[in-house]
């Protein structure tokens, strides 16, 4: 509203609303004083391998690309054949969300969506599934892949046991299998354990590492673990244009991001936010939270009187089926927008 300061915006919308963390700006600035090779020649690219190589405690490649639905496709379309099928939560991003970009890249794999709580991937139901695919049979796709996103588009986060539980039975299985970290540091900052923890020692073989919703400015990236799956994705991402020429200032925002930990402290605010917002809106009567408040995402069950409160207040939000509104907090919000949300509906419950 036009009394609120410049940055009181009260926008709950998504995290990509949200601005470019100062410090991953100037790392693209100072990565503009010189010409430097191409398509990942260059010194920055060099140094994105090494700090992740270093940050994951073991050795990894990393790509980056423009978008979460270029990491997740072209991860998966090397996990799974064009016959293969990919299992994932009925809810995930890559199924309800990317119009198709996972079976288009795979050249046909089938995303075989799987209930479960909470937005998880159940591992009984997974190992049930599994147990009645039909292998060598023509007419049925052949498990190939499973993916799961950490944190979930819930905003809950699979705890390290249910990750080695999915992770067993896909090593059981002969699966490959990935995960959507779009909101990874959220996640590792909710679990506060290490990345090689919530990753490849739970049997993670490539990873979506999200950054723009974080505070990045356009660059997300696939961290493989798999040395198998390096070279097939290469190819597969200059065959869809996610080579990029300019390579260097993707890989500064990227190195930028993780430097001192950088990611994690903006996780951590948004993280704080939400959990706050949660805590207090929780105990207001009539106001329900449907989601546990692992993350940065709040799903709020609350009277039509507090949710027009909002709206006419000029918040932002997600809207959802029964009266669930979705809230997203961002590194980069202040502590005044949570208040004045509470406010607002506490004001609208008197
Ligand atoms: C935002 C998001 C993505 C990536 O989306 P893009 O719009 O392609 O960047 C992937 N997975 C999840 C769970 C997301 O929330």
């Amino acid at each position: 509203m036009n009394t609120l300061p410049r940055s009181i915006t009260l926008n709950f919308r998504s995290d990509n609303v949200g601005t470019v963390s100062p410090e991953i700006l100037r790392a693209v600035e100072a990565a503009n004083r010189d010409p430097a090779a191409s398509y990942g020649d260059d010194q920055y690219s060099a140094a994105v391998n090494r700090a992740f190589s270093t940050l994951f405690e073991t050795e990894v490649a990393v790509f980056p690309v423009a978008t979460g639905t270029a990491a997740n496709a072209l991860s998966l379309s090397c996990c799974a054949r064009p016959w293969g099928a990919i299992y994932c939560h009925q809810e995930a991003h890559v199924h309800t969300s990317e119009a198709g970009a996972t079976e288009f890249y795979s050249g046909g794999a089938k995303l075989l969506a799987l209930p479960g709580a909470d937005y998880q991937l159940d591992p009984a139901t997974l190992r049930e599934t599994l147990a009645t695919a039909e292998r060598g049979i023509r007419n049925r796709s052949q498990p190939d892949a499973v993916t799961i996103t950490q944190a979930t588009e819930y905003g809950t986060v699979y705890r390290l046991d249910g990750i080695a539980a999915i992770g067993a039975i896909a090593r059981d299985a002969g699966l490959r299998f990935h995960m959507d970290g779009a909101r990874f540091a959220n996640a590792l900052a909710k679990l506060d354990c290490t990345p090689a923890d919530m990753t490849w020692r739970r049997g993670v073989d490539i990873l979506s590492f999200g950054a723009t919703k974080n505070g990045g400015m356009n660059a997300d990236a696939i961290v493989v673990f798999d040395p198998d799956l390096v070279e097939p994705l290469s190819y597969r991402l200059r065959r869809a244009g996610q080579t990029w020429s300019k390579m260097r200032f993707a890989a500064a925002q990227l190195l930028a991001y993780v430097e001192d930990g950088l990611y994690l402290r903006l996780a951590r605010r948004a993280n704080a936010l939400a959990a706050r917002i949660g805590r207090e809106l929780g105990a207001l009567p009539g106001v329900e939270l449907v989601a546990p408040v692992d993350a940065n995402m709040l799903f709020v069950r609350m009277p039509d009187r507090a949710i027009e409160a909002i709206a006419a207040a000029g918040a932002r939000y997600g809207r959802r089926r029964g009266g669930v509104i979705r809230l997203v907090t961002r590194f980069d919000m202040d502590e005044a927008e949570a208040e004045i949300l509470l406010e607002l509906v506490r004001g609208a419950l008197d």
